[in-house]
């Protein structure tokens, strides 16, 4: 196998996987599944869960759980969970500790290396914000990668003979990304992306739950802050119907009360996938726009694309997947599931770079997802006005890349040049996001426009570096920008390793049984009382059996409560009498 593993940080769920000599494979959790939700949540006693015990612990306490974190990469928002504050990168440390811990149990020795995937627009801070996470959960971060390239090494097109041109639709939990993949010559070129980072299947799901909520007289905004349990539990048992949705004609959801629980007298109402698709078309419409804006920065019509390549749970849903046949004029690759492709495309990437054999060498080269420039000031006949931008690197420019542009100074015998960097589309700074500034001094007296070379270079990491050059004497000022390299230096990155090392958490072996007390804690509230009474006497056997460490029972006892809660969550509530006298006698 290759030594480093590649990983898809998702918005909703992540996920490992590594090269073989058979190509790439994904690693299994300690559940034994492929997908680890991208939540984490600290129990009553202060313990840290990650991933579906997490997310079933969040049905039942919100408050003690944090979700959709990797929106908020590269920012100054925190999470508030158990009376503890996590930066989105500590968040995500711990989603990627977790994965570490799993592949490493599933070698049988440490994996120190990896790369992690990011959407294709996320910008310096959000990169740098990455791969501060990986090294907080003790990771070598070997590349950032972007997710749409990952998607066509999935594919194998870097394998293509003929030039192509791909589209990558990526309708994740939270975000969508599109982005347009050439081959040519043996080469993959990300030539332009485009997103929206709030738009996702959650979507799909809050909307579901808002229209449901509002059809029983409870407007959604309300809920959420009069009966924030209301609204967990609605979200939880709408993605379960959405999901169903995807494969079935119509589904019924049940409405829990004000405090989340459900009783024999809970109401129910049948959604039909119809009316979902109504609700929620307004939604699928904001996929649009982003593929407008990818065409026209590539100069192509849709025609143009030869194959479109589905990535993201949320592409499951028919709506989406008949909406890109008709925008594109032919049926998109979904045979690989487009919650795994990322990864798998990570896991190519990582044999690549570990020069593994079984891949081929190839180049892989990238974009920069926004336009990179600074402030200057123009002079309009006497007046001087200030706050313009002055593009440097344009949006989608192929990286790596160096750009430079020569300014002058404004007034004579000006000796200083402050150098402010920004990103975005605006015509004016106010309009773009502020990266940093910097100061040039030195600059010799003279005539107004004395020049000086600024030379932007941007790398395969999404990182970019200034250097100002005064042309006449040659000093240069390189500058590392602080506030791009934000979230956390040197220091707070060691510090964060030893605070979430503090953070306790339950051992990996008990991550099977913690998961299912979690998930059966949430059924059990949904039970009528002679399932409840049931599922105690399971609970209370399994309990005993954790206590005892009789590994033998704990399987047995694992099993028939996994079947039970199996069976509700499939809606089918029948339990055979053989089942029962099994339960009491493990
Ligand atoms: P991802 O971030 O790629 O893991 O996608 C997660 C999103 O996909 C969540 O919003 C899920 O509810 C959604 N999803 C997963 N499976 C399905 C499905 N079968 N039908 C509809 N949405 C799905």
């Amino acid at each position: 196998m290759s030594s480093i593993i590649g990983i898809d940080l998702g918005t909703t769920n992540s996920a490992a996987a590594y090269m073989t000599e058979q190509g790439p494979k994904l690693i299994p959790n300690a559940l034994g599944e492929s997908l680890t939700p991208s939540i984490i949540g600290l129990d009553p006693d202060g313990k840290l869960l990650v991933g579906r015990a997490a997310k079933e612990l969040q049905v039942l306490h919100p408050d003690r759980c944090t979700a959709l974190f990797k929106r908020y990469m590269g920012t100054d928002w925190k999470a508030e969970i158990g009376g503890k504050t996590f930066t989105p990168e500590e968040c995500s440390s711990l989603v990627l500790r977790t994965l570490k811990e799993d592949a490493e149990a599933f070698f049988g020795k440490p994996v120190p290396q990896a790369v992690i995937t990011v959407p294709a627009y996320f910008n310096d801070q959000q990169r740098k914000a990455t791969i501060h996470a990986g090294r907080i959960a003790g990771f070598k971060v070997e590349r950032i990668f972007n997710e749409p390239t990952a998607a066509a090494l999935a594919y194998g097109f870097h394998e293509a003979r003929e030039e192509k041109v791909l589209l990558i639709f990526d309708l994740g939990g939270g975000t969508f990304d599109v982005s347009v993949v050439e081959i040519f010559d043996g080469t993959l070129e990300v030539r332009a992306s485009s997103g929206e980072s709030f738009l996702g299947g959650e979507d799909f799901t809050r909307t579901l739950a808002a229209r449901i909520l509002d059809g029983q007289g409870q407007p959604f905004e309300r809920a959420e802050m009069e009966a924030p349990r209301l609204v967990a539990r609605m979200i939880q048992q709408c993605e379960v119907a959405k999901c169903k949705l995807s494969r079935q004609d119509s589904v019924t959801v049940r409405i829990a009360d004000r405090k989340g629980d459900f009783n024999e007298q809970s109401p129910e109402t049948t959604i039909t996938r119809e009316q979902f698709q109504k609700w929620t078309n307004h939604i699928l419409a904001r996929i649009e726009l982003p593929i407008r804006r990818v065409l026209g920065d590539t100069n192509l019509k849709r025609t143009d694309i030869d194959e479109v390549i589905l990535v993201g749970g949320a592409t499951r849903m028919p709506a989406v997947i008949d909406h890109v046949t008709t925008l594109f004029g032919k049926p998109p690759h979904r045979r690989l599931n487009p919650d795994e492709v990322v990864a798998i495309g990570a896991a190519v990437q990582a044999g690549l770079i570990a020069r593994d054999e079984s891949v081929q060498e190839m180049v892989v080269t990238d974009v920069a997802p926004f336009t990179l420039g600074i402030e200057v000031t123009k002079e309009f006949g006497l007046e001087h006005r200030h706050g313009y931008f002055l593009p440097i690197i344009n949006r989608n420019t192929t990286i790596p890349v160096s750009r430079l542009k020569r300014v002058g100074t404004l007034v004579p015998n000006q000796t200083e040049l402050a150098v402010k960097i920004y990103q975005g589309e605006g015509r004016r700074v106010e309009d773009n996001l502020c990266l940093g500034e910097f100061s040039v001094k030195g600059i010799p007296r003279g005539p107004a426009g004395q020049s000086i070379d600024i030379r932007f270079t941007y790398d395969l990491n999404g990182v970019l570096e200034v250097e100002a050059t005064v042309v006449e004497t040659g000093q240069k000022f390189s500058h590392v920008v602080t506030k791009h390299a934000r979230g956390l230096n040197v220091d707070q990155v060691q510090q964060a390793v030893k605070d979430m090392n503090k953070l306790k958490t339950h051992p990996r072996e008990d991550s099977a049984n913690r998961f299912l007390l979690k998930r059966a804690e949430r059924v059990y509230q949904e039970l009528s009382l002679e399932g409840r009474d049931l599922l105690t006497r399971l609970l209370d056997g399994f309990e005993e059996v954790l206590e005892l460490q009789d590994k033998e029972a704990i399987e047995k006892f694992r099993k028939t409560l996994k079947d039970f809660l199996d069976r509700h969550d499939a809606g089918e509530d029948s339990i055979s009498d053989d089942d029962k006298d099994d339960w009491y006698t493990p």
